[in-house]
């Protein structure tokens, strides 16, 4: 289950790297803030505890580490103490800031990094962002942390792969890691021929190059999301904002965001996660009035 306490991200006013179409173009989320406080954020959490099966939490934003108290340390404590594990999904611009308020709730580190060095990863988030990155994983690693990798490819930069696992390897030989998610371009949310154009490139070659690294960083899971067709969904997931909202990504590319199912303060998790699977069973059927506020999925 994934929570979504802001859609805001504090990548976005980073400054771009020499030759980069700009900080984080690719991404698709959507950009406006969840408003919540924390007894709802703990309501949200009792409910997804009571009303489903899941054992994992994934903290998501935008960027749930941020420069202001989004309840991030609330809601990893709640979530903890029912029991569930914690994903915390960062760039780790901020998470040496806000890591003595959150480590001990934190099962999982998942940082994104798009490349081997600085020149690779830079190009993709920003000037900077590469050493941010080192300097994260050397904290986590010295303090014996669980992590995982996102990583996102262009054509060019899916050639670096071997490298980059080789980075990964050298990282698992010093703490766990327990996955390494490589996607590929996903044409929703904000979409435009010229992202497409930078960013785009054939299936076939994005899954070979996974292939080819996926048994060089034993014990390490290896996924791959390559861009789908219209005819080809992507993963069914559901999403929680930390008001009590909960969308899904109902796996089309043709879906310009994230259907909005209702608020499960009101309705209950349950028959809005049944709601979702109906729509993707049949998606021509209406669904409830889209409010705009979904974010989309990284
Ligand atoms: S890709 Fe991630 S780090 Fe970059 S702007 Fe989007 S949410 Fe922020």
């Amino acid at each position: 289950m994934h929570l979504v306490l802001n859609t805001d991200c504090n990548a976005w006013d980073r400054p771009n790297a020499p030759g980069s179409p700009g900080v984080c173009r690719f991404c698709y989320r959507e950009r406006n803030r969840v408003s919540t406080d924390p007894d709802t954020v703990r309501r949200v959490i009792d409910l997804v505890r009571a009303e489903s099966a899941a054992r994992r939490i994934v903290f998501t934003g935008g960027d749930p580490v941020m420069p202001y108290d989004n309840h991030l340390e609330v809601a990893l404590a709640h979530a903890a103490g029912l029991g569930f594990e914690t994903n915390l999904h960062t760039n780790g611009l901020l998470l040496a800031d806000r890591y003595p308020g959150l480590r001990d709730h934190v099962t999982l580190y998942s940082l994104a990094v798009d490349g081997p060095d600085a020149a690779t990863a830079d190009w993709f988030r920003g000037s900077g962002y590469f050493d941010r990155f080192t300097a994260n994983v050397d904290m986590l690693v010295a303090d014996g942390r669980r992590l995982a990798f996102n990583t996102f490819t262009t054509g060019e930069s899916v050639r670096r792969l071997p490298e980059l696992a080789e980075l990964i390897r050298g990282v698992a030989a010093r703490t766990e890691v327990e996955y390494w998610l490589i996607s590929q371009y996903r044409p929703i949310g904000r979409a435009n021929p010229r992202k497409a154009e930078i960013y785009g490139y054939e299936p076939a070659a994005f899954t070979a190059a996974v292939d080819a690294v996926r048994d060089t960083v034993p014990g390490v899971a290896v996924f791959a999301q390559p861009t789908r067709a219209h005819d080809d969904p992507y993963p069914f997931r559901a999403w929680i904002l930390a008001d009590g909202t909960v969308t899904a990504d109902l796996g089309s590319v043709a879906a310009p965001r994230n259907a909005v199912l209702g608020s499960m303060l009101s309705e209950g998790l349950e028959p809005l996660i049944r709601r979702a699977f109906a729509l993707r069973d049949a998606p021509d059927e209406a669904a409830p009035p889209d409010p705009g506020r979904a974010p989309a999925p990284s």
